[in-house]
């Protein structure tokens, strides 16, 4: 069965200021759906089109590079608009606790997952994930590489990212990546992101 874009929960301008209303639109219709696009193309008439997008990213080494980029870049974005919200929540007990325990508190978090985010040379993500001993690790990887492939530096299961490719910020914020970086704080769902890490630490 083919991929599909998937649809918003909210819509384009629900992250303004912080994320204006034509990013997003072309980020999700016109970006999101050529990986989308590209990916069934790629799998088209191979076994790949029976597997799930966590089953081919978690052996990516074994894909042609056009599924690593655009598998990875269809996945990144469905978890990314996923994470996001124009309103405000925080972070379940179980989760603050964690972020307490594994990453030295809320604030040390910020600092590491800001200079992830900002020290990514060229286009990639940052990542808040579960790794495998159930502890979150804060990471980056390049161009559409998540924390779910074999090939990652740092492996787990992905609950918060940052797409910090120029297409996500450049008509707001221009060369200003840092601005956006801490703009995406206001725009966090952490109750789909505590899903995600109960979830992952089942
Ligand atoms: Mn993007």
């Amino acid at each position: 069965m083919a991929f599909e874009l998937p649809k918003l929960a909210y819509e384009y301008n629900a992250l303004e200021p912080h994320v204006d209303a034509r990013t997003m639109e072309i980020h999700h219709s016109k970006h999101h759906n050529a990986y989308v696009t590209n990916l069934n193309n790629a799998i088209a008439g191979t076994d790949t089109e029976k597997l799930s997008l966590e089953e081919i990213c978690k052996n990516i080494s074994k894909h042609p590079v056009a599924v690593r980029n655009n598998g990875g870049g269809h996945y990144n974005h469905s978890m990314f608009w996923n994470i996001l919200s124009g309103t405000p929540s925080s972070p379940s007990a179980e989760l603050a606790a964690a972020i307490e325990s594994d990453l030295g508190g809320m604030d040390k978090f910020k600092e590491e997952f800001n200079k992830a985010a900002t020290t990514r040379f060229g286009s990639g993500w940052a990542w808040l994930s579960v790794n495998a001993d159930k502890k979150l690790v804060v990471s980056s990887t390049p161009n559409q590489d998540n924390p779910l492939m074999d090939v990652a530096d740092v492996k787990g299961t992905p609950i918060l990212g940052l797409d910090v490719w120029e297409h996500a910020y450049y008509l707001h914020y221009q060369n200003r990546r840092p601005d956006y970086i801490g703009a995406f704080w206001n725009v966090i769902n952490w109750t789909e992101v505590s899903r995600m890490y109960a979830e992952a630490v089942k």
